[in-house]
């Protein structure tokens, strides 16, 4: 890992973690244990001041350095199937922190609506992980059959970063009633466009083969060829492409938990949103 003796006499594994994907789809394979898990290291000094910042993580930059200092079995995060991504930050978190993870959950009593604070156990939620059984190949009406894989951390983040773009024009779009208001609705289009496109193309990033109806010939791997003919084909089976790889990027983690209110006392259960920002914050 390292040649550096210092560090390596330093740096050891906090703990190891089942990878939802187990592996798959990385590009190269990252180095899994005899057990087929990943090392994960404590963070740094440096990678704290990094979850600090606010709504770091949200930024695929600070992901990915995140990732290559606490994982570095991973060689290319950017290149992370995101259906790993929780589930990976999850154990860091528990390698840095320890395992009681505190959630704010509110009683779902109409009148009573106390917000009550919860110890989750990171542990419980890291052996919740299911592994993801959606096939990886799908076949559409037309007997086109399609080889799939979920969105890489690259991926998302660009579609994130569009998004923001966006929501950053709406918000202008809102505040600059009178002067300008035709070049902002333009602009608006413009953008709306592009993530129009962005999102056919991060899809087509996803379609790994297209086999033709016609048994005898050679299925189509070119990217160029794929993003051209996803251009194309109809809503429906778009839909049905983009579904399926919406399904294999699920993080397949069972978040739910019986809660009890201190306030009235009533029984529940709850679904803890796992919101990404808000476990680095102690
Ligand atoms: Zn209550």
């Amino acid at each position: 890992m390292t040649a550096n003796p210092l560090i390596a006499a330093y740096k050891k594994p906090a703990l190891y973690v089942a990878l939802p994907s187990k592996g798959k789809w990385y590009d190269p394979k990252p180095k899994l244990s005899v057990d087929g898990e990943l090392a994960v290291y404590a963070m740094s000094a440096r990678d704290e001041l990094i979850t600090k910042t606010p709504d770091a993580l949200f930024n695929g930059e600070a992901t990915v350095a995140l990732l290559e200092s606490c994982c570095p079995d991973i060689t290319n995060p950017r290149q992370m199937p995101v259906n790993d991504l929780l589930v990976v930050l999850l154990a860091i978190r528990q390698a840095s922190y320890g395992n009681d993870l505190s959630v704010d959950i509110k009683c779902t009593d109409e009148e009573c609506g106390h917000i009550n604070q919860m110890a989750v156990d990171g542990n419980v939620l890291l052996s919740r992980v299911k592994e993801n059984t959606y096939d990886t190949t799908i076949k559409l009406d037309n007997e086109f059959g399609l080889e799939l894989t979920p969105y890489t951390i690259e991926d998302r983040t660009r579609l994130q970063i569009q998004q923001v773009k966006q929501q950053a024009i709406v918000q202008q779009l809102m505040a600059t009633e009178t002067q300008g208001e035709e070049k902002m609705q333009e602009q608006f289009g413009k953008t709306f466009v592009e993530i129009a496109e962005l999102s056919v193309e991060l899809v087509a990033r996803c379609i790994k083969k297209v086999h033709l109806p016609d048994k005898d010939s050679e299925p189509i791997v070119e990217y160029q060829d794929i993003y051209d003919w996803l251009k194309i084909i109809t809503k429906k089976d778009y839909e049905q492409i983009r579904e399926r790889v919406e399904q294999l990027s699920e993080n397949n983690i069972d978040t739910t938990f019986d809660a009890n209110c201190a306030e009235c006392g009533k029984d529940y259960k709850t679904n803890i949103e796992l919101d990404i920002a808000g476990f680095f914050a102690g």
